[in-house]
């Protein structure tokens, strides 16, 4: 899976699912540019992507801005001339019961994860599609495909990511762009460290594979999808969840 000569940009790359995502497509031979808000955690994910051989870019980027998003990708296009790897990473959770939950940490979750991922797609979709070369990768979440109790803005956004890609991916697959989701079950990041110990031990007693993932899990999954040999997989929902939840 070699992906020489290609360009990638990753979104909440600073830290996490994100920063492995940048660094194993970099290792693959890409070039990557990062977009996340921490600009000091992005210049050091910069400096493991150039120790790797290959180019990086920081652009401090609020994906759920579309002026922001576009300023930023823009600086890609300008660069590097074209972008042919797309992944919407990231994400941000505000958990409560439905009847608890503040309008706005609904609006928030569903305008950084769902309305970031719109975009970022509509920045570097018209590109790939002329280039006749395109992978979109979306990181949606094992709760989209089961549910969970506490998370339906959280849900909301990645089931709507779900749609998303199904969406795109026909619209473009005749132009030899693929949009792919990949679904992360429980992984060992910021993201899921705040969660109560208790909470912990129930969610590992019904992962079969007996532990946490990790965010080089995930990396690969999308390494693969970002790949030439995906070029067949479009639409689809790839879950990485040690068996926590089968489709
Ligand atoms: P993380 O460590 O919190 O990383 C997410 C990154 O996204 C952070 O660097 C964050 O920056 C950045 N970000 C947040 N809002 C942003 C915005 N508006 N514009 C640009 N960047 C923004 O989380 P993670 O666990 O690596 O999660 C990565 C993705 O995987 C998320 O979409 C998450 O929903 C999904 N996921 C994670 C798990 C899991 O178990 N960890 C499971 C399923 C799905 P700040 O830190 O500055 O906010």
């Amino acid at each position: 899976m070699n992906l020489n000569e290609r360009v990638a940009v990753v979104t909440g790359a600073a830290q996490g699912i994100g920063r492995a995502c940048a660094l194993v497509l970099a290792e693959a031979g890409a070039d990557v540019a990062v977009a996340d808000l921490n600009m000091e955690k992005m210049e050091a994910v910069a400096k493991e992507i150039e120790a790797a051989g290959r180019r990086a870019m920081v652009l401090s980027v609020d994906v759920s801005s579309a002026e922001s998003v576009k300023a930023g990708f823009g600086k890609v296009l300008e660069t590097w001339k074209k972008i042919d790897i797309l992944v919407n990473n990231a994400g941000i959770v505000r958990d409560n019961l439905i009847l608890r939950m503040k309008d706005e940490d609904w609006d928030t979750v569903l305008r950084v994860n769902l309305d970031g991922a719109y975009h970022c797609i509509k920045e570097v979709l018209s590109g790939m599609v002329r280039q006749r070369y395109g992978r979109i990768i979306n990181i949606s979440s094992v709760v989209a495909r089961a549910g969970n109790a506490g998370q339906a803005n959280y849900i909301a956004s990645k089931a709507g990511l779900i749609g998303l890609t199904k969406a795109v991916a026909s619209e473009v697959a005749r132009k030899n762009v693929t949009v792919n989701a990949v679904a992360p079950g429980f992984i060992a990041t910021s993201m899921t460290e705040k969660l109560p110990e208790e909470v912990r031990q129930k969610l590992l007693a019904v992962i079969p594979a007996g532990r946490m993932g990790t965010d080089m899990d995930i990396a690969y999954g999308v390494r693969f999808l970002a790949s030439e040999e995906a070029g067949y997989i479009t639409g689809q929902v790839l879950d990485i969840n040690g068996g926590m939840y089968m489709a």
